[in-house]
């Protein structure tokens, strides 16, 4: 059974603060505030230009991957680090497109996060061949996956209400009709067990500064099933993910296996982070994770709906359909928002009207949960969040 207070005590949350916001940026690890310094010190400071070679950073975004690979069922040497999110979208779908050449139809659904669908978007602009995106409800899409599609692109747990896709039976529906897929775990990675082989997954990437706790702006991964690695062309082809970078050859050959997803030089820093901030997994059980969330989850759910009345449920009810995360409408809800922010219990808002929040056991107990019910009680009650100040829109929700 994993200890969540041993887990609890691995992060800093400021005193007086109930952070229900895992779901969007992780809080720190403190191991990672003291690796990142070491490592600026001793690395950068040290060993200066050699640390490519002396300190690893080379191969940093391999051995990263690797361990993120653990935590969604990937084989070692399938996962690499590097970029945002976004363009890791853009390199899986632009490789998927190409390995299904004759068909012109991209399927995705309204609850996928913007970026994936932009990116997307960008991406049949540029391919100019007739390309289509198809957005559909997500109840429609198991029935739009037909001969006609060439990708399925869908993000696993809804960023706005959590509702979770089967990954496993979308996947297996898709290879039927020869659909390629691209799984976005955004919200999955570090929230619930996944495992892309056995759901067998063309390809999946996904950021980690959400339940994985790297912090703002820490790199995504990319995955690319065994079968694929080696025709799988990146798209974007940079010199880290040629075949010989150091060669410096003008012309681009792609790298073996996952090597060729990488494009740029690796954000150093921010892996370091990553890295340590992935410490904290080792001895806790994704199956652990996920009971504890739910039953957290759950709890909150009943909570709020005894005693908000005002409030309605945005999240699928029952835990096992949901990811990590529950939402709740309401007109008002960005004020209802900053008035529980303004009071230490911090989730976020997306629009038009939904509160979020998240619940990650790793730092998150009952007593959290019941205590920011409390809040949230007195808020609705007495219309606290009725005061100028909590109108006024910030850049970031
Ligand atoms: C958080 C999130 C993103 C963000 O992409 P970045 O490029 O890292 O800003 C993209 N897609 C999904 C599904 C997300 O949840």
């Amino acid at each position: 059974m994993t200890d969540f207070a041993a887990t609890r005590a691995l992060f800093h949350i400021p005193d007086g603060v109930i952070y229900m916001d895992g779901n969007s940026l992780g809080p720190l690890p403190k191991a990672a505030k003291e690796r990142v310094a070491r490592m600026m010190q001793d690395e950068w400071g040290g060993q200066l230009i050699k640390g490519w070679n002396s300190a690893g950073w080379f191969v940093q975004p391999r051995r990263v991957g690797d361990r993120i690979g653990k935590l969604i069922g990937a084989p070692e040497g399938t996962v690499v680090m590097g970029d945002t999110l976004s363009i890791k979208v853009y390199q899986a779908l632009a490789a998927a497109l190409e390995l299904n050449p004759r068909r012109r139809v991209i399927l995705s659904d309204s609850g996928n996060f913007p970026s994936d669908l932009y990116m997307a978007q960008g991406l049949t602009e540029l391919l100019d061949g007739g390309y289509v995106l198809d957005i559909v409800e997500p109840e429609e899409i198991e029935e739009a996956i037909d001969d006609t599609i060439a990708v399925l692109m869908l993000t696993e747990v809804d960023y706005r209400t959590g509702r979770l896709h089967d990954m496993k039976a979308l996947t297996e529906k898709a290879h039927e009709h020869g659909v390629l897929t691209v799984w976005d775990l955004a919200h999955s990675a570090g929230a619930l067990p996944v495992d892309v082989t056995d759901a067998q997954a063309d390809f999946a990437v996904g950021c980690t500064y959400k339940y994985l706790n790297g912090g703002p702006g820490a790199p995504a991964f990319i995955y690319v099933a065994p079968k694929y690695a080696d025709r799988a062309r990146p798209a974007l082809s940079g010199w880290m993910g040629h075949e010989a970078p150091f060669a410096f050859d003008l012309d681009y050959r792609p790298g073996f296996g996952i090597e060729r997803m990488r494009c740029g030089t690796p954000p150093v820093i921010a892996l370091t982070a990553l890295e340590a901030a992935l410490d904290v997994w080792d001895g806790v059980s994704m199956d652990d994770i996920r009971a504890a969330s739910i039953g957290l989850g759950d709890l909150f759910i009943r909570e709020v709906e005894g005693r908000c009345p005002e409030l309605t449920l945005a999240s699928p009810r029952s835990g096992t359909r949901r990811g990590s995360q529950v939402s709740f409408r309401h007109e008002q809800g960005y004020a209802i928002m900053q008035a529980l922010i303004a009071r230490g219990v911090i989730g976020d808002f997306r629009a038009p009207d939904s509160i979020r929040f998240g619940f990650t056991p790793l730092y998150l107990g009952e007593a959290d949960v019941l205590k920011a019910v409390d809040t949230l009680a007195d808020i609705m009650a007495n219309r606290l969040w009725d005061r100028p100040e909590y109108h006024e829109k910030a850049a970031v929700t």
